[in-house]
């Protein structure tokens, strides 16, 4: 049974009441703290190939943005920001690229396994649409997490933003539920505020995140890329005015602490896109409205604003050390502790149970 049924989801996404969100965003962090505490778990981010065969509209690393200067890491320079989470104290080290031909399956388990013997963090992986081979590959040579966001539920929506790639045929859903039957703790997510994107779609979208009973739910808020066609004509792409959800720090909010009722114990960031929109607290904020995880930057400062998918993104001139200190601060500011170790989701722990 669904925690919420549709019709209490979109009354609570059109709700403009102060007083009454105030009622939401209690429950939200109520529900936080009974099924995953008061810890607020790290997860380092290595950026760590801006290279992408894919077109999707809205991202700013789209193959068709010819503008931007193309990086790869060297394994050892991954290797050595996973030691730099090590410092820091951070037990998973999330390595994210675009959809690069020349991170091939044998790059990724290398690194895995070298990250593994080295370090033992938890590793999650973020590497776009790959086959069933390359994830159980990937699984075996210890990956323990997958993020892939569905992005949006609605498939003609979805097709628009993400064009089709010749000879690659992977549906995003399917491919959670594969990740799911390896092991992996699978985690997905969604954009708020697409060009295009309605309250229906919105709904349907937080109904499918309890469905495919996900680990872990990244949301953030569209965030427009002036070199991209979602960013130079978004208008163009919009619902009608009364359909479609803004892209706005307070929808973000709704669907955060609606996405922590209906997945209790799935590990949710307080995103980076969240902060960018809101410097001073979006961090905290969405710490307080049903989140429970960081993200922080651990892509060195050369490469940090190469990988521009959304513009001023937070954090791009920090350091990675400048990062690990800024979060710890936030979250001890508002009465959190600093979780130690993996950090698992535990519905991950309850399914291995016997
Ligand atoms: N290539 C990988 C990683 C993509 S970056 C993949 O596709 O899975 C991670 C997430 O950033 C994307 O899933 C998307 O939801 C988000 N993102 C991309 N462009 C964005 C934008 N313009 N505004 C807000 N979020 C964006």
């Amino acid at each position: 049974m669904s925690p919420l049924s549709r019709l209490e989801i979109l009354s609570w996404l059109k709700e403009t009441n102060e007083e009454r969100l105030e009622e939401l965003w209690s429950k939200a962090d109520a529900t936080r703290r009974a099924h995953v505490g008061d810890e607020v778990y790290f997860r380092g981010l290595i950026e760590f190939s801006n290279y992408c065969m894919r077109q999707c509209t809205y991202c700013g690393i789209r193959a068709g943005h010819a503008g931007v200067e193309r990086y790869r890491m060297s394994d050892d320079e991954v290797l050595e920001c996973a030691h730099q989470a090590v410092k820091f104290g951070y037990g998973t080290v999330v390595l994210q690229s675009g959809e690069d031909p020349g991170i091939t399956t044998q790059r990724v388990t290398t690194l895995v396994k070298r990250i593994k013997a080295e370090t033992g963090l938890a590793i999650t992986l973020s590497v776009g649409e790959r086959t069933v081979d390359e994830l159980k590959e990937w699984r075996a040579a210890g990956a323990d997490r997958y993020l892939l966001r569905f992005e949006t539920s609605n498939p003609e929506l979805f097709a628009r933003i993400h064009p089709t790639h010749p000879g690659k045929n992977i549906s995003r859903v399917e491919q959670l539920k594969v990740l799911r039957t390896l092991d992996f703790e699978v985690g997905s997510g969604i954009m708020i505020g697409i060009p295009g994107q309605t309250w229906d779609d919105l709904a349907n979208d937080l109904l499918l995140f309890h469905e495919l009973d996900l680990d872990m739910i990244g949301i953030g808020p569209f965030i427009p890329h002036p070199e991209t066609p979602l960013g130079k004509d978004g208008k163009a792409y919009e619902a009608p005015p009364e359909q479609q959800v803004p892209s706005t720090e307070h929808m973000t909010y709704k669907a955060v602490a609606l996405a922590r009722l209906m997945c209790p114990n799935a590990n949710l960031p307080s995103t980076t896109a969240l902060a960018t929109i809101n410097l001073a607290e979006g961090r905290e904020l969405g710490l307080q409205r049903g989140a429970n995880i960081v993200m922080p930057n651990l892509t060195p400062v050369q490469y940090r604003a190469l990988y521009e998918i959304y513009p001023a993104k937070a954090c791009v001139s920090e350091t990675s050390d400048q990062c690990a200190g800024c979060l710890r601060r936030r979250v001890e500011s508002i009465g959190r502790t600093v979780g130690e170790g993996p950090g698992r989701s535990p519905n991950w722990d309850t399914r291995r149970r016997p």
